[in-house]
């Protein structure tokens, strides 16, 4: 019982910190201007559904309990594997933000002097921000002793990343051109390739 509210809190506690991390670049980026933008009801979609399943579930289950009958022990092993990784996932987000720094927007855009980032952490991976949202849902899924809660995250970002990625490379293409598409053959999109560049 004890330990499951420790994990509980450390998962919001992730989740806060997350948002420290995010802060200064979501300010950052209203200065500046904006030359393309793929935003719309598709996009406000699949950016609550990430919410939903990464807060608002958990939420709903650290205040009520529900859905209690899908409650499960926790595996102390699993558990502090769940903080490395969330950790982890942390980590790549600071990164990820930090290089790719005034390039970056919420939903998919394309920035007045958008310049395309290979290096820094998207030398080895073409999108370290969603390996990173990806490592921050089986955190959830290993911290939370309930399987909806759980896995609530990892089907808001799979949702997400399903249905948005194609779309920003097709984006990227458009704007970069044989820049982008080489830059697609030397890279893969979630986990580090460490293929000659
Ligand atoms: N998919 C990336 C970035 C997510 S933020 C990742 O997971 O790390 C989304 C915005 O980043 C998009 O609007 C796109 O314009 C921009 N973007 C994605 N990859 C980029 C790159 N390599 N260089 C510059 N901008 C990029």
């Amino acid at each position: 019982m004890i330990a499951s509210t420790v994990c509980i809190i450390t998962w919001f506690a992730g989740l806060v910190a997350w948002y420290i991390i995010r802060y200064p670049f979501e300010r950052g980026a209203k200065k500046v201007g904006i030359r393309k933008s793929l935003f719309g009801w598709r996009e406000s979609g699949l950016l609550a559904l990430a919410f939903v399943g990464l807060w608002v579930v958990p939420l709903i289950y650290a205040l009520t309990g529900f859905p209690s009958p899908l409650d499960h022990q926790l595996i102390p092993a699993i558990a502090v594997l769940g903080v490395v990784i969330l950790c982890g996932a942390l980590l790549l987000f600071f990164r990820s933000h930090a290089d790719l720094g005034r390039n970056w927007s919420i939903s998919l855009q394309i920035r007045n002097d958008h310049r395309l980032v290979t290096t820094g952490i998207y030398r080895r991976i073409r999108h370290p921000m969603y390996s990173s949202f990806f490592l921050l849902a089986i955190a959830q899924l290993m911290l939370l002793p309930n399987w909806f809660a759980g896995a609530a995250g990892l089907i808001g970002i799979g949702l997400l990343y399903a249905f948005r990625v194609g779309q920003e490379e097709q984006m990227m293409v458009e704007r970069f051109g044989a820049e982008y598409r080489d830059y697609m053959a030397h890279t893969w999109r979630l986990i580090p390739s460490f293929r000659a560049s």
